[in-house]
C-alpha cells in the first residue's frame, strides 16, 4: 500500500537534503493530503493511466498518484529532488517500476518512456504556460489532465474570447482542446505559503488535432502579433506579420471572413487558424 508523506517528513526530508526552497524554480511543496489527492481526483486517475508529472519536488503529489495504482513518470529540473525521489517511493510502499524520474528541464524534454496519457503537476509558476504548451505540443499521446496554476494563469488558460483576461495563452492553449477551471487552493496547504492562490485546470484534448505543426506556428505568431499590440485593429497587426500594407492585411482577412477592424481579444482560436490558412 502507497502512503503519503506527511508535512513534517516534508520538511526533514528537505533538510536532509540541504534543500531551502527556491523562489526562481518555483518551489513550494504541497504539504496538505487532503490537497495532493484532490488534484489526483480532479484528474480522475485511474489504475491504468500512465501519468507524467512536471516538477515532483519531494514527491507529496507524486506520491498520491502513484496511490491510484497509475504509473508516473516524473520530470524534476532540481538534481538533488530528483535523485531522492525513488528512494521515498520506496519507503513508502510504491511497487518497482511504477516511477520513472527524469532529472531534466522540462521546457527541454522531447522523449519520455512508458508513452503518458495524462497530465498531473502543481507547475512551477515562474515557467507554467511555457512548459504547458511545450508538452501540449511535444506529446499528443496527453489527452487530459489537472495543472495546478497561479489563479491569474488560469483563469486565463480557461478564458473564452471575449472575455476580460482572455488573451494570447488562452488562444494558444485551446488550439490543443477544451480547458476549464476545476477548483481553488488555499495558499495555507504550501511549505513556504506562496504570496498568490492558485486554481487547478483541467484539459481535454480535441479528438482530432486543429492543423499541420506548421500551420499551429503560423497560427501562433498571428496570435502573438494580435496581443501583444491590443489596442490595435487586426489588420494593423497582422500587416507587420506579413510585412506588408494594412490593406494587403485588410484583403487576407477579408478570405479568413474576419473583420479588419477586430481586434484580438475578440476571436477564438479557430478565427486565428482560419486567419492563418488564408495567409497561407
Ligand atoms: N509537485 C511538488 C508538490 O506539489 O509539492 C512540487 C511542486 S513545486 C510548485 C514545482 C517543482 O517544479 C519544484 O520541485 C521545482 O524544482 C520543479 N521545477 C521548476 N522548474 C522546473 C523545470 N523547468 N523543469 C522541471 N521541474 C522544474
Amino acid at each position: 500500500m502507497v502512503t503519503l508523506l506527511g508535512p513534517s517528513e516534508i520538511r526533514s526530508l528537505a533538510a536532509s537534503l540541504d534543500v531551502t526552497p527556491t523562489k526562481k524554480l518555483g518551489q513550494n511543496f504541497v504539504v496538505d493530503a487532503n490537497t495532493v489527492r484532490k488534484i489526483v481526483q480532479a484528474a480522475r486517475v485511474v489504475p491504468d493511466d500512465r501519468v507524467v508529472e512536471i516538477g515532483p519536488g519531494l514527491g507529496s503529489l507524486t506520491l498520491a498518484i502513484l496511490e491510484t495504482g497509475a504509473s508516473v513518470t516524473a520530470v524534476e529540473i532540481d538534481h538533488r529532488l530528483a535523485a531522492r525521489l525513488p528512494e521515498t517511493a520506496a519507503a513508502h510502499g510504491v511497487p518497482d517500476g511504477a516511477l520513472t524520474v527524469i532529472d531534466a528541464d522540462a521546457l527541454r524534454v522531447t522523449e519520455l518512456p512508458g508513452d503518458p496519457d495524462v497530465l498531473v503537476a502543481n507547475l512551477p509558476y515562474n515557467v507554467s504556460v511555457p512548459v504547458l504548451l511545450h508538452f501540449m505540443e511535444t506529446f499528443p499521446g496527453l489527452s487530459r489532465g489537472v495543472v495546478m496554476v497561479q489563479a491569474e494563469v488560469g483563469e486565463r488558460l480557461a478564458a473564452p474570447p471575449g472575455s476580460k483576461v482572455y488573451g494570447a495563452p488562452s488562444a494558444k492553449a485551446a488550439w490543443y482542446g477544451a480547458w476549464r477551471l476545476a477548483g481553488t487552493v488555499s495558499r495555507q496547504v504550501f511549505w513556504p505559503v506562496p504570496n498568490v492562490d492558485s486554481v487547478l485546470v483541467a484539459f481535454e484534448r480535441d479528438a482530432e488535432p486543429r492543423g499541420t505543426e506548421a500551420e499551429r506556428a503560423l497560427t501562433f505568431g498571428i496570435v502573438d502579433a494580435a496581443f501583444q499590440q491590443r489596442r490595435k485593429m487586426l489588420r494593423q497587426a497582422l500587416a507587420g506579420v506579413l510585412g506588408g500594407s494594412s490593406a494587403q492585411a485588410s484583403e487576407v482577412l477579408e478570405r479568413a471572413g474576419v473583420a479588419p477592424t477586430a481586434r484580438g481579444e475578440e476571436l477564438s482560436i479557430d478565427d486565428f487558424a482560419r486567419i492563418a490558412r488564408a495567409l497561407a
